[in-house]
């Protein structure tokens, strides 16, 4: 049996042993699945080997394979130091190794006459041609099979498979062996028919074929194949959990009860046309007893939260309660207070639970919400997700969700009470990329925002400019307007590499010496949550004009009255962080202002990279920017989104795939949604056992 194979511990394989197989279980490796999924890295061959005599001009890829000839390390104080070593290949010339960073680490790293493979750029460096910090494999046996035009996988030369001798070329005859002894008893997890319908390398073929590929094309096709299967499978995970969740039942709600009516005829404003819509959508999906699982996404700024709150009083004109769940207590904090003021004119209990809740407060609030006298709930994820007993919960509203991963989400939905789940986010993700993270969602997108904004005027300061800052800020300070100030560190740090980094506790000395006589609030993650919320309220209420902090306040805080947002090196920030940050402002009638501090001695990519900010306030623009520069794992943070790792497949470059695959795995469910008929048994087996998250399982789908 297949999937039984697969779970076979690798320890008593032929060539792994005790020691080796310690060494393997701390990268992960443990079974043969996490074996067989050990990719090459890169292959070699004779397409993308060049003969040093035969470079003409520089190259931007290329791969140099040669025995390592002279090493020098020159220490050079003040100036940095440099490691050099000469390759040669036995074509006649020499290549010109460089390391500027960590010379002393590399030069440790290499001995005279080992065989390596050299993989970058190569420029002409003093005359000679050289690589600068080349990536390298060591390739032992390389030579001989690479005549007669075999291609080698290379595999992830972590350091602790070099200490334990488990060259590539072990890893590589480990797998052999394997593939001789037990390969025939692999599996196909995809059925027949659908290999054939997108035309797929069979399941063991390929498996075998990534890691021993006869030809450049076998390569591809049982690349192409296991990306397939791989986006097929968290498709079919993703598909699997909407149905689930859409074929529940879900308590009715009254889109046009008293309470959501009065709320809506005291706001002070009229609702934007994409607030209204998203409510429609919501409505739709409330009103005839089916479960809601629906994303509203819009660009910070767009006005969830009051969409939040109407959508929770349906709940409460129908004789439920809602839950407001919030990434941080200071989130949670802000909506408690934001949402205590708009409903207790309607007469109803807002209760708050984060993790400084006093004991008796909790167990008050917790009575209240088991009696039903609490309407709503505000907390945080982690506290209102561990045994909470409502009387009767209907909404469950989770804020800033891109904090919650498809895992995260898929526990939620598994909550005793079954409420319908409204997830927000303020990150917007390019199309390949939602097809694939929000696979399990409906999704509204609010695209207005609301009227009289105007735009945030964004610019790039370096530190000899600090004086303009200040001028801005002192005459904003004294039109009556506030200003946050964000540091990328907590403190003062010792670390090498951050020891000219400002930190938010000298940011805070520095800004109150230079501020005489205005107030400076400071709050970051390691002050304690009452001490937090002390230094918070004083910036709400407007008692402190600058607010010095880290991105603590990065989601969701809203001080209308702030219009400056200064973050100090901001080249140590993502795009899409620094456009949350950005958005903390320009929420009120004044102009605002968001200055990037930086330092671009250290880096001209990153001025090229919060040039975007300059030019653009669109958050979907800036968040495709940065998934260029980032790459879809980076980019979402893979362990927080519950975006798996995919080893092989890249959902911003493999757009295709990804929407070939959703709609391949939503068919393969509507037919046979228990994955029950005899010939979807390995299919269905397989995602027991590798793909479905704990508790869903497809007997219970089906
Ligand atoms: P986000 O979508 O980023 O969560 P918020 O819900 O915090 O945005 O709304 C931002 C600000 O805009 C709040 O101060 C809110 O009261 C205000 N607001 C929301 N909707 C409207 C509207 N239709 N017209 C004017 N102001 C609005
Ligand atoms: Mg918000």
């Amino acid at each position: 049996m297949s999937v039984s194979l697969l779970r076979e511990s690798i320890q008593y394989l032929k060539g792994v042993g005790p020691k080796r197989a310690d060494v393997l279980a701390a990268e992960g490796i443990r079974t043969t699945a996490d074996l067989l999924a050990l990719y090459p890295r890169r292959y070699l061959d004779r397409t993308n080997v060049v003969r040093v005599a035969d470079i003409q001009a520089p190259m931007l890829a290329v791969t140099v394979v040669g025995t390592v000839q002279r090493m020098r390390f020159h220490a050079r104080r003040g100036r940095g130091s440099r490691f050099e070593l000469t390759v040669t290949d036995g074509s006649g010339a020499f290549l010109t190794c460089v390391w500027f960073q960590r010379a002393r680490a590399m030069s440790n790293l290499f001995k005279e006459g080992e065989r390596i493979a050299f993989h970058g750029k190569v420029t002409l460096f003093s005359g000679r041609w050289s690589m600068s910090h080349p990536e390298f494999d060591r390739v032992d046996d390389a030579g001989p099979k690479l005549d007669t035009g075999r291609i080698i996988g290379l595999y992830p030369g972590h350091a602790s498979f070099d200490e334990a001798g488990l060259s590539s070329r072990q890893v590589r005859r480990i797998l052999f062996t394997w593939f001789k002894e037990k390969g025939a008893g692999l599996e196909d997890p995809l059925p027949a028919d659908l290999a054939a319908e997108f035309h797929l390398m069979d399941g063991r073929s390929a498996r075998r074929a990534i890691h021993f590929p006869k030809s450049r094309e076998e390569l591809d096709a049982a690349t192409r194949r296991l990306k397939f299967e791989e986006l097929f499978f968290f498709q079919l995970m993703m598909g699997a959990i909407r149905r689930r969740v859409r074929r529940e039942a879900g308590p009715a709600l009254h889109a046009d009860g008293p309470l959501a009516i009065q709320f809506a005829e005291r706001l002070p404003f009229t609702l934007t046309p994409g607030q209204v819509a998203a409510l429609d959508d919501i409505r739709v999906d409330t009103a005839h007893g089916a479960r809601m699982n629906r994303l509203l996404q819009g660009d910070v700024g767009s006005g969830k939260t009051v969409v939040a709150v109407i959508a929770a009083l349906m709940a409460v004109d129908a004789g439920y309660q809602a839950a407001f769940l919030a990434p941080t207590e200071i989130l949670a904090e802000q909506h408690f207070r934001t949402l205590s003021t708009w409903l207790a004119p309607l007469g109803l209990m807002v209760g708050l639970l984060t993790g400084s809740t006093p004991a008796a407060v909790r167990r008050a609030t917790l009575d209240g919400l088991a009696q039903g006298s609490i309407s709503v709930v505000v907390g945080t994820h982690a506290v209102i997700q561990e045994g909470v007993a409502f009387g009767a919960l209907g909404l469950c509203i989770v804020d800033e969700q891109h904090r919650f991963g498809v895992m995260q989400r898929a526990a939620l939905y598994e909550k005793g009470e079954r409420p319908h789940i409204l997830l927000m986010s303020a990150t917007p993700i390019p199309r390949s990329l939602a097809l694939t993270v929000y696979g399990d969602l409906d999704v509204t997108v609010i695209r207005d925002r609301p009227p009289g904004r105007k735009d945030i005027e964004t610019r790039l300061l370096w530190e000899k400019r600090r004086g303009e800052l200040y001028d801005l800020m002192r005459s904003e300070i004294a039109a009556g307007r506030q200003v946050y100030m964000v540091y990328p560190l907590v403190e003062e740090s010792d670390a090498e590499e951050l020891k000219d980094i400002k930190d938010a506790e000298s940011g805070y000395r520095e800004v109150s010496g230079a501020f005489p006589g205005v107030e400076v609030a400071l709050v970051h993650g390691r002050m304690k949550a009452a001490e937090k919320e002390a230094a918070m309220q004083r910036f709400v209420r407007g008692e402190a004009a600058i607010l010095v902090s880290t991105t603590v306040i990065e989601v969701g805080v809203d001080v209308p009255n702030a219009s400056i947002m200064v973050i100090e090196h901001a080249e140590r920030f993502g795009l899409s962080q620094l456009h949350q940050l950005r958005g903390r402002i320009g929420r009120g009638q004044h102009a605002a202002t968001c200055v990037l501090m930086c330092d671009f001695k250290r880096s001209e990519a990153s001025k090229t990279r919060l040039q975007a900010m300059v030019d653009t306030n669109d958050g979907f623009r800036i968040s495709e920017v940065d998934l260029k520069l980032r790459g879809a794992g980076d980019f979402f943070g893979t362990r927080q989104s519950g975006l798996p790792a995919f080893r092989l497949a890249d959902v911003a470059e493999d757009t295709d795939l990804v929407s070939v695959t959703r709609t391949a795995a939503r068919s393969l469910l509507q037919d046979d949604p228990g994955l029950s008929r005899p010939e979807h048994r390995a299919l269905r087996d397989y995602f027991q056992a590798f793909i479905a998250p704990d508790g869903l399982t497809m007997s219970r789908i089906g």
